[in-house]
């Protein structure tokens, strides 16, 4: 990313601009000391399998409690297709069984309980995985069964302070992402009487500078009326955090030796990190 590279985008250049600022007042801010409040009760949304591993997988593994809620349980990706030899329904079962068993061992390895949502992933449902013109159509489909889900795994009634509900921002525009983002944000108000919401960059999408700049300005369009600010959680070591990604092997055609997909971009060298957004509360 270069000064020059920002230019040449032209209208975007002041978001560019203004992101790099908010991105430097992050990194020098202390983290928010409310965030850094654990509870067995914590709430960790997936879409997909791995979306929480790739994403917050050293700022979980730190904390070692919550749950894990993975929404769009019923997949048929695997990194090397060939590998899974079964066709139709049973390849979804094999697959989707093979990818539960990786999440169970993130959960595990990170002190985390967790939960399958069962929903099909953009693709089962006859849908393109990025065709995000059809957010609003599958968030009023599937809105009802997002939320019912997460309210299943509501804490008991709250005494003291709630638990964190940590949700994605959607940046890289994967369909099933705006599902749970614009679920959220449409449940927002009953949803904090039982959670305090932290919003996450998703990665790998966020590790691209483009697409995590389009993608946080058009998070900033959908959840205008929340006043957020970035936190910085430095991953520390990066192979705890690749062995972290690794666990989850279906995913990579060779095992991944770097952690540059597993951080967000930055517009100066930055130390590797995971990146929320929560609003400054009582
Ligand atoms: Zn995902």
């Amino acid at each position: 990313m270069s000064w020059n590279a920002v230019a040449s985008f032209g209208p975007k250049a002041f978001h560019d601009l203004r992101l790099a600022a908010r991105d430097v007042a992050a990194r020098r801010r202390p983290a928010p000391a409310d965030l850094a409040e654990t509870s067995a009760q914590d709430l960790y949304l997936a879409p997909h399998f791995d979306d929480i591993c790739f994403s917050l997988g050293a700022f979980v593994h730190r904390r070692r409690q919550g749950m894990l809620l993975t929404l769009f349980s019923r997949s048929a990706y695997v990194a090397r297709p060939r590998t899974i030899a079964a066709e139709g329904d049973e390849r979804i079962a094999v697959i989707s069984n093979l990818r539960q068993r990786e999440d169970l061992t993130f959960a595990r390895e990170a002190g985390l309980t967790s939960r399958f949502g069962g929903l099909d992933e953009a693709p089962l449902r006859g849908r393109g995985p990025f065709e995000a013109a059809r957010a609003d159509e599958d968030a009023r489909l599937l809105g009802d069964a997002v939320i019912d889900a997460i309210f299943a795994a509501r804490p008991e009634e709250p005494g003291g302070r709630r638990p964190w509900l940590f949700c994605p921002m959607a940046i890289g525009g994967h369909l099933d992402h705006l599902v749970v983002l614009k679920t959220v944000l449409r449940h927002h108000e009953a949803l904090r009487t039982r959670w305090r919401i932290a919003f996450y960059e998703d990665l790998h999408y966020a590790a691209a500078w483009r697409a995590r700049a389009d993608g946080l300005l058009r998070f900033q369009s959908l959840a205008a009326s929340l006043r957020l600010r970035r936190s910085f959680w430095p991953i520390g070591e990066a192979a705890g955090k690749l062995a972290l990604v690794a666990l989850y092997p279906s995913q990579f055609v060779e095992p991944p030796r770097s952690i540059r997909p597993f951080t967000p971009a930055q517009f100066i060298p930055t130390p590797v990190h995971e990146g929320l957004w929560s609003a400054d509360e009582p």
